[in-house]
């Protein structure tokens, strides 16, 4: 049969912006859909699929446990589900009604959409601290002791998202919840590179820590994983799998799974809304094993040859300052960065890109308003020189 269009009907675009969402994220990577095929020849019980999964993650990250979710936001979903009930059934089953137990503590600076995550799984929060040097109004940000002072019976983790800016420090939010006994979940879900990410957090003391597979991991898009403590990890998947078994027929494997820990067997879960397939989970694998594969010098320099590429391409554009930013940094993604004489010229220059044909998506940094920002994670070989003409063309 002749391969058909799939596209045909459907505009395609330039994803020059990175590896978001709203642009279907980035090219799978190497061995990926491959992996997803072959996950198609055989069938398998979930519970050993995630279980294999799991080894692979444990490995990877130095976690106990991981599981393969359908995205970051799925595995905060889960990481909050896990904290809030633990292995008691009966708690799984309320949720998310989850009684008076259900503070989880979270810096001001660090709320953000994605945290619609844990309210869903039936946390509250607590905020703490000021981003004050944000306000213009101080130089601080929160602090340990805004964490240790809203420590409470009713706390069931602590949320921390990474992010360069971030404080306090995560080890010493870490140290505040070790002192009390109280989880801590890291969302990292953009933060690879570097590849030595995968192992910081939980090094640093993280209890359990969420990852986009969609992101530069080159995972299916609707991938993530959630890694951390056994225990954590165990009750998620009881609250995400398939257990819709008479509990005498059900035998899950006993290193991802201690039937012994808790009571009966809980119903369709809280977080069946995060389910994955074995495509998704063999797919994830295949990701996080070409990620592992290539180093962060390596991917550097990649994505710098396709930077370079575009900048050499580009005519002179009087007024149009390119830099490379992150290309000395191997450890960070180089963004080719042209600097605009003002904001309104350069929200010009975008609406020029995706008046175009291909819409070309350039990337936004609200730190740098007068940046039009080319990100080379998402373009194929092919959307180099269109990418070179198009802003040789521009009028402004
Ligand atoms: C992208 C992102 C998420 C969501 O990740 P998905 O894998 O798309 O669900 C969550 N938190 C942060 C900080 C992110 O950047």
């Amino acid at each position: 049969m002749p391969k058909q269009n799939i596209f045909e009907g459907c505009p395609k675009i330039i994803n020059a912006a990175g590896t978001l969402t709203r642009l279907s994220a980035g090219p799978l990577a190497p061995g990926v859909l491959d992996a997803m095929s072959q996950a198609d020849d055989f069938a398998a019980d979930m519970f050993e699929v995630q279980a294999h999964a799991s080894r692979r993650i444990a490995q990877a990250t130095g976690a106990e446990a991981g599981l393969v979710t359908s995205g970051a936001s799925a595995g905060l979903l889960l990481a909050a589900a896990a904290c809030l009930a633990k292995l008691d059934i009966s708690r799984m089953n309320a949720l998310p009604d989850a009684g008076s137990n259900c503070e989880v503590i979270v810096a001001r600076g660090h709320r953000n959409g994605y945290d619609h995550a844990l309210l869903a799984a039936g946390a509250r929060f607590v905020e703490v601290g000021f981003t004050e040097s944000m306000a213009g109004a101080g130089v601080r940000d929160a602090e340990p002791w805004d964490y240790e002072s809203a420590v409470s019976d009713r706390t069931a983790a602590i949320l921390y998202v990474v992010n360069t800016r971030a404080q306090p420090a995560l080890e010493d939010v870490v140290a505040v919840a070790r002192r009390h006994n109280i989880p801590v979940i890291v969302d990292a879900a953009a933060e690879l590179p570097p590849a030595a990410n995968l192992t910081r957090f939980i090094r640093l003391g993280a209890d359990l820590v969420v990852f986009s597979g969609g992101k530069v991991l080159g995972g299916p898009a609707g991938t993530g994983i959630l890694c951390g403590r056994a225990e954590l990890i165990m009750s998620a998947a009881l609250q995400m799998l398939d257990v819709d078994v008479p509990r005498s027929t059900w035998f899950p494997p006993d290193d991802f799974i201690n039937t012994s820990l808790f009571d009966g067997l809980p119903r369709q879960g809280i977080g069946r809304c995060c389910k994955v397939g074995k495509h998704e989970v063999f797919g994830l694998l295949a990701a996080l094993n070409a990620f592992l594969a290539e180093s962060d010098a390596v991917r550097h320099t990649r994505w710098m040859a396709t930077c370079t590429q575009i900048a050499k391409g580009l005519t002179d554009q009087p007024g149009l300052k390119p830099i490379i930013d992150g290309a000395e940094d191997q450890e960070s993604v180089p963004i080719l960065t042209l600097r605009c004489e003002s904001s309104v010229i350069a929200n010009q220059m975008r609406a020029q890109l995706l008046d175009g044909d291909p819409k070309i998506h350039a990337g936004f940094d609200p730190f740098c308003p007068d940046c039009i920002l080319i990100n080379p994670t998402c373009l194929r070989p092919g959307d180099i020189p269109l990418v070179s003409k198009a802003l040789s063309a521009m009028n402004f």
